[in-house]
């Protein structure tokens, strides 16, 4: 990668379609954790330590954010560059404030463009708010270490991204060393162990475009399976939309409830049975927290969620 930082210092005037061009380099940095845009403070606390003592509560405080101009940022942080509109218009976040008890799990929903994916984008600290706070832990984020900030928040997108490499190998880059063990009992816990141990070459297959291609329910598991390798006590899930038949969606959800239970998550929901059971659901519109509450309470009070549900939820078959 470092090959890359020369052609881009040379660019002194980015251009939207050069960083679209970005955006599969962007997927990569995502996949090998590389640091995004933001800052370690030099006396930054452990939050691993945090968690360990108080338990991985999130809260957000006020959040107000705006996205930054693509002039904005240092070309150095190639994985914002890559994700940065050239004129982005205002503060896509308004004062947001919300807070999950440790182990509990809360549901994003909301139209599309309402903020789902930027508040998920905060908790994992991919930007910081432009004003207001992201705690967890009771510890601002921008006061952790990024290491122990990596180590308490995994993520998991809805596009599994694979190497062409073994499953093994693709594996490990969640955790560098694993035993075949250890690998063995992720696959296990993601509902997934049985395919790779009937493939002729076992963990050994080389998967990806020009490999053993796995379908996306598969590609679901074994990005579930990295997870569990991982084990942060923190889960940011943007749930699958793409529609999985219903053997496959079951194995994922099966895989799901394994990887989410005991840990503190924030999921954008896309599933019926995902806001059912969830502790908490926030409703998104325009930036702003439109309300939030359980199922039951939002249905009671008949307002945009309840709405929603009629048109976005209602129809998911799966409960
Ligand atoms: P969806 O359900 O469609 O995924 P969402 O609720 O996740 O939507 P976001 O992706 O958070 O919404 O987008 C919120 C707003 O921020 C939108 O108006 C979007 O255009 C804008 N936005 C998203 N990413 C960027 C970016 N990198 N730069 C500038 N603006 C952005």
């Amino acid at each position: 990668l470092g090959r890359l930082y020369g052609p881009l210092t040379a660019m002194s005037n980015v251009q939207v379609d050069v960083m679209t061009a970005l955006v599969s380099f962007e997927r990569v940095l995502e996949v090998l954790d590389l640091e995004p845009s933001v800052a370690e403070k030099p006396d930054a606390a452990d939050l691993r330590r945090a968690v360990a003592a108080r338990g991985a509560s999130i809260e957000l405080d006020a959040v107000t954010f705006r996205y930054p101009r693509a002039d904005e940022v240092s070309l150095a942080s190639l994985e914002a560059v890559a994700t940065l509109r050239k004129d982005p218009v205002g503060d896509t976040l308004h004062e947001v404030s919300f807070a999950v008890p440790a182990g509990a799990m809360v549901a994003l929903v909301g139209p599309s463009g309402a903020g789902k994916t930027t508040v998920s984008q905060l908790v994992s600290r991919m930007y910081d708010p432009t004003s207001g706070s992201v705690r967890i832990a009771g510890l601002d984020l921008r006061d952790v270490t990024l290491d122990s900030l990596r180590g308490t928040v995994g993520v998991v997108s809805q596009e599994a991204h694979l190497f062409h490499d073994t499953i093994a190998e693709n594996l490990r880059y969640a955790r560098p060393g694993a035993t075949d063990a250890e690998l063995a009992a992720a696959l296990r816990g993601a509902h997934i162990w049985d395919l790779v141990a009937g493939l002729p070459e076992g963990l050994e297959t080389v998967v990806g475009d020009r490999g053993y291609r796995l379908s996306g329910g598969e590609r679901q598991r074994l990005a579930i399976a990295r997870l569990l390798l991982k084990a942060p006590d923190v889960v940011v899930l943007d749930e699958a939309t793409a529609h999985l038949d219903s053997e496959s969606e079951a194995a994922v959800q099966a895989a799901l409830d394994v990887a989410l239970s005991g840990r503190t998550s924030l999921v954008i929901a896309h599933r019926l049975s995902t806001v059912r059971a969830a502790d908490l659901i926030v409703v998104l519109e325009d930036g702003r927290v439109a309300e939030s509450g359980t199922h039951a309470a939002l249905l009671a009070a008949g307002g945009l969620y309840a709405d929603l549900y009629a048109t976005q939820f209602a129809d998911t078959t799966t409960v």
